[in-house]
């Protein structure tokens, strides 16, 4: 698979395509677009048929291959595979709904997913290199958390993450600074903003560019993005085989469809891939908070990028969402409206959501994940589960933010995945917010 940079499209008709190590290794493309895929492959046929019958792995590596072919062997993909995904992500079912719990990997998220492919694929495709990889990261929090924990204890990669100094939850902080090993943390006497300017400003040093091999691993990387095609396959997957088993009144071409709570809309960018793949999917539901720029595109066909709002929601507090290029550059709006309904979610209907949720079904929603919920409620979608199953995506567990749903619903429960996380001795160092400090330090 060849891959085009967002902005080359329009300036040279897609005519330079780069390798997927070469997109994924360089992150961002050369002319500042976002790497995308030259097409979007479809799964063949047979494998379309069995999907009931294929397990979650099989599924993925189905799903990831054609993305990687002829750079990244079957073999190793399965390993990679493996060991990237070795938790569940499982299909619960929620008065009339279903709810895709992506919140079961090592830091409680959905990101976990994309941080422990990239890192794995990282490793295969540098493999043979003398020179370790340095791997620089920005974060407001939940970012550098997985991708600090996907990478820990990869050989021949190093990461360093710059968290902003008392911005972040004390389990962010012992996710992204709590693990040591080859993952370095600093935290910085300033903003996130802060944080990603130094970041950028390292880059551009051609001093450092000598001294090190330098990579980014934020979010716009193709590498995170491909993998959280999978969860969507497999999920619909689930629901075809389970309507069988449970003696649904299935009917052949009924299908899920899903509801994304979005923010940089990288994950519902995934769900897009697996559709158009040929996953068993009906249609989607892009869910935002305040910062409603693409569901007021969507409307209006008016794309206003704005200044993110602070919202509970936070990971979503997105004004101009960088993944939507990505988007725009495979479909049309016309096209988009055919199978996505934008929706967007006040921070007082989200709250109402999750008290909600749990007086009603004893089930604790995290505020993103809530924003989702109530997006159906406000589309006033009715899901009917033999015949057209909504399942809204889970992105966080609600153990990561207590501090807002606790007050709606008395104590979450909290996994021992969080808990251990808990007892790490977060150990970083603390720089002022300036170029100079960084070089000394790294
Ligand atoms: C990153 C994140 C989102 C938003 O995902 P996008 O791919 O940026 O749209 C939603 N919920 C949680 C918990 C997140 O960490």
């Amino acid at each position: 698979m060849k891959y085009y940079s967002t902005k080359s499209k329009v300036t040279n008709g897609f005519k330079d395509g780069v390798s997927f190590a070469t997109a994924a290794l360089t992150g961002l493309a050369p002319d500042g677009g976002l790497f995308v895929p030259a097409e979007i492959p479809r799964y063949p046929k047979a494998v379309e048929m069995s999907f009931p019958q294929m397990a979650f792995h099989d599924i993925a590596v189905e799903t990831i291959m054609p993305f990687v072919d002829g750079e990244i062997p079957v073999s190793i993909l399965e390993d990679i595979v493996q060991s990237a995904f070795n938790f569940s992500a499982p299909l619960v079912i929620v008065g009339d709904r279903l709810v895709l719990e992506l919140f079961h990997g090592p830091t409680a998220a959905f990101k976990d997913f994309g941080a422990r492919f990239m890192a794995r694929a990282f490793s295969f495709l540098r493999r043979g290199e003398d020179n370790p990889l340095n791997i620089l990261v920005a974060t407001s929090g939940d970012t550098g958390g997985a991708v600090a924990d996907g990478f820990f204890g990869v050989e021949g990669i190093s990461v360093t993450v710059l968290y902003p100094k008392g911005r972040v939850s004390p389990l962010q902080e012992r996710q992204i600074a709590g693990l040591g090993g080859n993952i370095a943390a600093i935290a910085v006497e300033g903003s996130f903003d802060d944080c990603q300017r130094l970041v950028k400003a390292a880059f551009a040093d051609e001093g450092l560019k000598k001294r090190m091999v330098l990579s980014s691993a934020n979010s716009i990387n193709v590498a995170r993005l491909i993998p959280q095609a999978v969860y969507y396959a497999t999920a619909a997957a689930e629901v075809l085989k389970r309507s069988t088993e449970v003696g649904w009144d299935w009917q052949p071409n009924s299908r899920v469809s899903f509801c994304v709570p979005s923010g940089n809309f990288g994950n519902l960018t995934a769900g897009l891939y697996a559709y158009t793949m040929g996953a068993p999917i009906s249609r989607f539901i892009a869910a935002t908070n305040v910062n409603k720029t693409v569901p007021e595109y969507l409307q209006t066909s008016i794309y206003t990028p704005r200044e993110s709002q602070k919202t509970l929601s936070t990971a979503m507090d997105v004004g101009d969402p960088s993944n939507f290029d990505r988007i725009l550059a495979n479909w049309s709006l016309n096209t988009l409206r055919k199978f996505i309904t934008g929706v967007w979610v006040s921070d007082e209907d989200t709250k109402k959501a999750i008290a909600d949720v749990h007086e009603k079904y004893g089930y604790f929603l995290d505020p993103h994940t809530a924003v989702g919920w109530a997006g159906l409620d406000l589309l006033n979608i009715r899901s009917v589960m033999e015949l057209y199953p909504y399942a809204v995506l889970a992105t966080a567990h609600p153990a990561k933010f207590a501090e807002i749903v606790e007050p709606l619903t008395g104590s979450v429960p909290v996994p021992t995945i969080i808990q251990n996380a808990m007892l790490r001795k977060p150990c970083a160092k603390t720089i002022p917010a300036d170029l100079n400090a960084l070089m000394d330090v790294i």
